[in-house]
């Protein structure tokens, strides 16, 4: 038994176990995996947000470009047009705050300080700047070139910078960088020992970054120039100043033939944040960010344009709040507007860990189950196995008690036979006494042998019945007739009571004298030599019963073995140990005799003492209707 648990647990235990272990966590191998695919899908559609605004901050720059040059068309002079740029453009587009026009050699036309407060600000702001005469920190973008530095050289991965021009190097990389980092007034600067120049802390960490395109510093830096440096060769392009912490856009055009003149405008933020926010509602970002969210509802995330401070200035969804800092995922729009961040969060960020915990318990559920599965039938084969043992020993157990059972009446027959055989016995009535003990015990043989190859008739499923009409009454009568001398002769009385004159059966005659002949024998072998047979007729639900009662006052059956030992080779006692031999059958075929008669043999306490076993038949229809 304990082999196959053994058997049972390295074979089928264990290796499901280790499968379950296994399923779990592929299980979660492949959350891990749908979240980094997930996020990574993310970061395409913020990467292509980011161009989007950068985009339509080149279309801006186009646009001032166009209206300058229709200006210029109109009027009689480009120097003419340099001392009203600022009124002329103000009247004509709402993107300007200022219009500004200087010389390369430093002389400012517009705006003049007296056209109001705006222009009185913008000209303390950047006179030093605009007339060449102060390096300041700024983030340019000309129509040809990127004006920074150039980070790829400084060995710094910059996708934005590679992305959309290239690099401007300057000779005012070696200022201080801490200036710069002051001017632009970010957290907290980092120097960057081959540039020598700082390189700032974003303002918003993401949940989901991927290396080398994302990190925890800005990929955009400043540099340190004049406003001629920045021009260089170029005719156009868009700057960007931090300046008391607020940053201030420009875009700037050189027309051909106006000599050293230089227009420009600073942009109204909050117009250009108007224009900047139909850009998260359209629907080419949002096929992308729904291929994301797969599982989730369509609206399960929300596009942000963040500031440089980090705070939303357009949003997809609207209403919608969320831990600004620490989105899904986010992309620096580069230098056009430095800081800023295109950035998706997930609307419910839960909502990720509730699947992946509710996969989890549905598949720790289905694992359990079949654990449990496997430990029922493993418990049930158990079971079988067990019963299966048991029946193997009873089985030999029954080899060893027939050849018992043989035995001892061979012996005593040839024991007597011989005796008489030699004549060494000579009184009459001891040789009668002799033959009727060698009687007795052929007839115990052929009762066991008798038993046995009915037993194995019936597990065969051979019917021996030849069936005909016979009376149960004279069918007892003959059995007690033929037990009675045996019986007497070793001081057992048996007493027949007979309480109807006939019981007509349809049966097998010799089949039902079999089951009255077991239980006389079993009343003699465990009876305390008192056998009472009793005859009656009892009435029933379908009819009338022949009923056979044969009552001993033996040690009797205890309630719960009452129905055990009608099984085969079921014995309460072991032969050999007890002494009262036995194979173990004898109930068993008589209970089924009995129930191939339509009937059955049941056990039950006498009164006073010792067991009753009770033969009960259905009566013939015809027989009983006359009586
Ligand atoms: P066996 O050959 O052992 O007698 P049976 O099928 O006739 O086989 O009986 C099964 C068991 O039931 C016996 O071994 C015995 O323990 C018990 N038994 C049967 N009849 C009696 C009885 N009259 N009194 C006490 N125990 C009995």
């Amino acid at each position: 038994m304990r082999r196959t648990a053994w058997i049972f647990l390295a074979a089928i235990l264990l290796p499901s176990l280790a499968l379950a272990w296994l399923a779990v966590r592929s299980a979660r191998d492949q959350q891990v995996i749908l979240e980094h695919q997930q996020a990574i899908i993310s970061q395409d559609v913020t990467d292509a947000l980011a161009k989007k605004v950068r985009d339509q901050l080149d279309d801006t720059r186009s646009a001032f470009v166009q209206r300058t040059q229709k200006l210029l068309e109109k009027s009689s002079a480009p120097s003419a047009l340099a001392r009203n740029f600022n009124r002329e453009l103000h009247n004509s587009w709402n993107l300007a705050e200022v219009g500004f026009a200087v010389g390369l050699n430093g002389t400012i036309y517009s705006p003049e300080s007296r056209q109001g407060t705006v222009a009185k600000t913008f000209r303390s702001e950047n006179d030093r700047f605009l007339s060449n005469r102060e390096n300041v920190p700024v983030f340019a973008q000309n129509s040809q070139q990127t004006f920074s530095l150039d980070l790829n050289n400084a060995g710094n991965p910059t996708g934005v910078n590679s992305q959309v021009g290239n690099t401007f190097p300057l000779g005012a990389q070696s200022q201080a960088s801490n200036q710069i980092a002051q001017a632009s007034k970010q957290p907290t600067a980092v120097v960057n020992p081959q540039t020598q120049m700082a390189q700032v802390e974003r303002q918003v960490v993401p949940q989901k970054s991927f290396a080398p395109r994302q990190s925890a510093l800005s990929n955009t830096l400043p540099a340190e120039s004049d406003f001629r440096k920045v021009i260089g060769t170029d005719t156009s392009g868009v700057l960007a100043r931090f300046l008391e912490n607020k940053l201030r856009l420009m875009v700037w055009y050189r027309p051909p033939n106006a000599g050293s003149l230089v227009f420009g405008a600073q942009i109204t933020q909050q117009e250009l944040i108007q224009s900047l926010a139909p850009l998260l509602l359209s629907p080419d970002l949002h096929r992308g960010a729904d291929a994301a969210g797969s599982n989730s509802a369509k609206s399960a995330y929300c596009l942000a344009l963040l500031d440089d401070r980090g705070k939303p200035v357009a949003l997809s969804r609207a209403g919608f709040t969320a831990e600004w800092k620490h989105p899904l995922v986010a992309t620096e729009v580069g230098e056009t507007l430095p800081h800023w961040e295109a950035a998706l969060y997930l609307v419910d960020p839960q909502q990720i860990n509730r699947s992946a915990s509710t996969l989890q318990l549905t598949l720790g559920f289905v694992v359990l189950t079949l654990v449990a599965a496997i430990l029922l039938g493993g418990w049930l084969m158990a079971a079988d196995v067990r019963r299966q043992m048991t029946l193997a020993q009873q089985k030999t157990d029954f080899v060893g008690n027939v050849s018992h059972e043989l035995k001892t009446p061979l012996t005593s027959i040839r024991m007597f036979a011989d005796m008489l055989a030699d004549g060494r016995v000579t009184e009459p009535d001891r040789q009668s006494k002799y033959l009727r003990i060698i009687s007795a015990e052929s007839a115990r043989l052929t009762r066991l042998i008798n038993n046995v190859l009915d037993f194995a008739r019936l597990e065969r499923g051979v019917s021996s019945a030849e069936r005909g009409f016979c009376d149960l009454v004279a069918v007892v009568q003959e059995v007690v007739d033929t037990c009675r001398p045996h019986l007497e002769t070793i001081g057992v009385p048996l007493a027949l009571e007979i309480k109807a004159q006939t019981l007509g059966i349809v049966g097998d005659r010799d089949a039902l004298a079999q089951i009255v002949l077991n239980l006389l024998s079993n009343a003699e072998k465990y009876g305390d030599h008192e056998i009472l047979v009793h005859v009656r007729q009892e009435k029933c639900a379908s009819g009338f019963l022949g009923c056979v009662d044969v009552l001993d006052r033996g040690p009797g059956i205890p309630p719960k073995h009452r129905e055990a030992i009608f099984k085969p080779f079921r014995r309460l006692h072991d032969s050999l140990a007890s002494g009262v031999s036995g194979s173990g059958l004898g109930l068993t075929l008589a209970r089924r005799m009995a129930q191939a008669h339509g009937g059955n043999v049941t056990c039950s306490a006498r009164p006073g003492g010792g067991s009753c076993f009770t033969l009960a038949v259905p009566l013939s229809q015809a027989k009983s209707d006359e009586d």
